[in-house]
């Protein structure tokens, strides 16, 4: 069966329909000739394949090339407690499948939020993983199914040392996965877009959309701040390949969260 893709998104549905909620929505956009749809099988034909590269010490980049919609990649984090494959992308083949499969395969799936859900039921069903989505956003879910796993609150631990936290930057459900034994032991954030590394990557910032540039609400991000606090890291991951803050990662987000309130709440 071809389930629907959105090419704008990527986002892979469960059934056809006329149009992707995820684009109408004011955080992302319609493309600009319309609504437009395709299928995995036609993404393979058009000859897109697997790329799969180390990001950092036990994290393995996955993405496609040429990319597809958004364009950003997944990690595959490679923790003795299992492989957890964090954000996720469009594409998925055998050679994709087989290549993770030796890397020791994914036991858990988490994603930051709904701009990168792309075929995430695709690869829950190839590794018979689970996806951890925060109920926030339960209403963006494009292709509903018994793999995606549903949790509420703050922050929640889906392995020894691997803790998800409801930044709430972005999507009210948006989340960044912690992982206190990377960097021996120094701790490691993986961003997604909701804390986004920028280009000049000593920093990030915070956006409700980055699209259509509409900037997040100061109290939102100042919610973010204090949850992370108690989470020490000198990476932090974000989601296109190279977007990675190298040291003192925990001092770039605060110093880059006060430099975000100080511009925004400036009004004169
Ligand atoms: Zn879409
Ligand atoms: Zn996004």
């Amino acid at each position: 069966m071809s389930h629907p893709i959105c090419v704008t998104c990527g986002v892979q549905y469960g059934e056809p329909r006329p149009d992707c909620p995820i684009c109408e929505d004011e955080r992302q956009y319609v493309g600009w000739t319309g609504q437009r749809w395709t299928t995995l099988d036609e993404l393979r034909a058009a000859g897109h394949r697997g790329r799969v590269e180390e990001e950092g010490p036990g994290v393995i980049g996955i993405g496609s090339t040429p990319p597809i919609a958004i364009g950003q990649r997944a990690l595959l984090l490679r923790s003795p407690s299992g492989n957890v494959l964090w954000d996720m992308i469009t594409h998925v083949d055998d050679d994709l499948v087989r290549e993770i499969g030796e890397l020791g395969g994914v036991s858990a799936i988490a994603i930051s939020h709904p701009h990168f859900y792309g075929t995430m039921i695709e690869w829950a069903h190839a590794f018979d993983a689970p996806v951890h989505v925060h109920a926030a956003d339960r209403r963006w879910l494009a292709r509903p199914d018994d793999a995606v796993e549903f949790w509420e609150g703050d922050t929640l631990e889906i392995a020894d040392g691997l803790t998800l936290i409801n930044a709430g930057v972005h999507f009210d459900g948006g989340q960044v996965l912690h992982w206190r034994d990377a960097e021996n032991g120094a701790g490691a954030l993986f961003s997604g877009d909701i804390v986004q590394v920028v280009q000049d990557r000593r920093w990030v910032s915070f956006m409700y959309s980055y699209p259509n540039l509409i900037p997040e609400r100061p109290r939102t991000v100042r919610r973010a701040l204090r949850l992370l606090e108690p989470y020490p890291f000198e990476r932090v991951y974000g989601a296109w390949w190279r977007k990675i803050v190298e040291v003192d990662g925990a001092a770039a987000v605060r110093r880059s969260a006060e430099r975000y309130l100080r511009f925004a709440l400036d009004d004169g």
